[in-house]
């Protein structure tokens, strides 16, 4: 967001974090606790408008866009509650991820699991379905254990499994449609420490051996490099605290962060989206950079790391069984645009997720493999990303609900088996859309 100071700032442009997208808000509004949310959410259904909360501005896709009114829940941070025994946290949703890690570090817990970055906030990362990897573990949503959302008629509730069942299954994967999530309880663990491996080894081998070490390491994933034979791939270990650290040195990065998140990569990058013929070249150059480091430290340490060179992207959770075929067909549509001279520049990233029973889940009732694409973000991802959702969807997968996808109202009814009964509360506690977008109606209808 481009306007997020306390207060109602008026008419403001408003765009993601890859600047693909953007939107106009009637106003951005900053509540400063929930009493002041819920006169706004009231003003607005009273006049037939439209309220639209917003964390990170991290989606790729436009889940958080909105001509009417923009919540920045900014102002909602921090730890509320602690249950050790029943090992939960209570968390206000505007909470950074970034910020989450160190506050449960100070009382020996972390979360089990997190993404490849952790700018997002709490409330946008279960609202899409964020994940991170390993089949041992699910994403964020399936370690809520309950929730306070503030629906359309200006009433804060404490859901859970045992109140109010069906708005609990429903809001843990919302995308932002069903109300204002102001506080989220999130099962936890001690803290760990996690010992990374990374390196550089043939793409053959890594997948080759892809599905067998996910199912026996901690947290495996990888990366390639379209058009190249190199894979990278990290493995992840889950140490006690008293392992001891080996952090990497200050001036080293753990391998993909020396690229992504480096100068000399957004000028290849540059060069590339210009001279497209030029990117098998480029990316052999990336590639060279990627050697091999072994580093052990806490565990949000190894988990996120920074991404400063924008791209856009799209995700497709699909039955691990398919991963095979999947990055097959995958390579050879890369082939095929390099054979026409239309390079691809940004890795491929493939990871997993535990099979879990949130009713939105991209990985609902299936083990899952997630793989993603990326285009820089001054080339158009339409042709690329077109040729491979196609692949995708035809091999079951369901797209990361804020990453960009073509998915409309008729495709979401029959891929999620759940979906009548969200769409049956949607009706329940919005009747009036209060909560909606463009994206939200392509997707679930208006
Ligand atoms: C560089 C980068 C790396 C990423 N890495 C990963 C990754 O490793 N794994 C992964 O799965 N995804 C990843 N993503 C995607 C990202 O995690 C999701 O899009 C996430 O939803 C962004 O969180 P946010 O706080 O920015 O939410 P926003 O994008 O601001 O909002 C997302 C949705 O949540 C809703 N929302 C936000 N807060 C609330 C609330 N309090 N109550 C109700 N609804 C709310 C919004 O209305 C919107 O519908 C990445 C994105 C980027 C840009």
């Amino acid at each position: 967001m481009s306007a997020s100071s306390a207060g109602t700032t008026t008419r403001p442009t408003a765009h993601n974090w890859c600047r693909f997208q953007s939107w106009t808000p009637s106003a951005v509004v900053r509540p400063a606790g929930v009493e002041e949310l819920a006169s706004v959410v009231e003003q607005a259904a009273a006049r037939g408008g439209r309220v639209k909360p917003i964390g990170a501005g991290h989606s790729f896709s436009p889940v958080a866009a909105t001509d009417d009114v923009q919540l920045d829940l900014g102002a909602l941070t921090g730890l509320t509650g602690i249950d050790r025994e029943a090992g939960r946290v209570r968390v206000r949703a505007g909470t950074r991820l970034s910020a989450l890690g160190p506050l449960l570090g100070a009382h020996g817990l972390a979360l089990a699991n997190m993404g490849d970055i952790d700018r997002q906030t709490v409330g946008g990362a279960i609202s899409t379905s964020t994940h991170g990897t390993g089949l041992g573990h699910t994403g964020y949503s399936g370690m809520v254990a309950g929730l306070e959302i503030l629906t359309a008629d200006g009433r804060l509730r404490r859901v859970d499994a045992a109140h109010e069942p069906e708005l609990f299954e429903a809001a843990r994967v919302s995308l932002g449609a069903l109300g204002v999530v102001t506080e989220v309880e999130l099962a936890v663990c001690e803290s760990f420490l996690l010992r990374a491996e990374e390196r550089a080894e043939p793409i053959d081998e890594t997948v080759s051996r892809f599905q067998e070490r996910s199912r026996t390491a901690d947290h495996h994933e990888f990366y390639w490099f379209p058009g190249t034979g190199l894979g990278l791939t990290k493995l992840n270990t889950r140490l006690p605290l008293g392992s001891g650290l080996d952090p990497l040195p200050p001036l080293r990065t753990k391998v993909m962060d020396g690229l992504l998140a480096n100068g000399a990569y957004e000028l290849m990058c540059r060069l590339g989206a210009a001279v497209p013929r030029t990117v098998p070249v480029l990316n052999g150059i990336a590639c060279r950079g990627l050697d091999q480091r072994t580093y052990t430290d806490i565990s949000y340490n190894v988990f996120a790391a920074n991404r400063s060179v924008r791209f856009t992207e799209m995700e497709y959770a699909m039955p691990l069984e398919h991963f095979e075929q999947a990055f097959a067909g995958l390579r050879e549509i890369c082939a095929g645009m390099f054979r026409d001279g239309r390079g691809v520049s940004f890795p491929v990233e493939v990871r997993t997720a535990a099979a879990d029973d949130v009713w939105l889940s991209t990985a609902h009732g299936r083990d899952s493999v997630y793989i993603a694409v990326h285009r820089y973000h001054r080339e158009d991802p339409t042709d690329y990303f077109r040729e491979v959702e196609d692949l995708f969807v035809s091999l079951g997968g369901r797209p990361h609900w804020g990453k960009m996808n073509t998915r409309d109202a008729a495709w979401t009814a029959q891929a999620y088996p759940r979906h009548a009964d969200w769409c049956a509360v949607r009706d329940a506690v919005d009747p009036q859309r209060v909560f909606t977008n463009a994206y939200v109606d392509r997707l679930f209808g208006p």
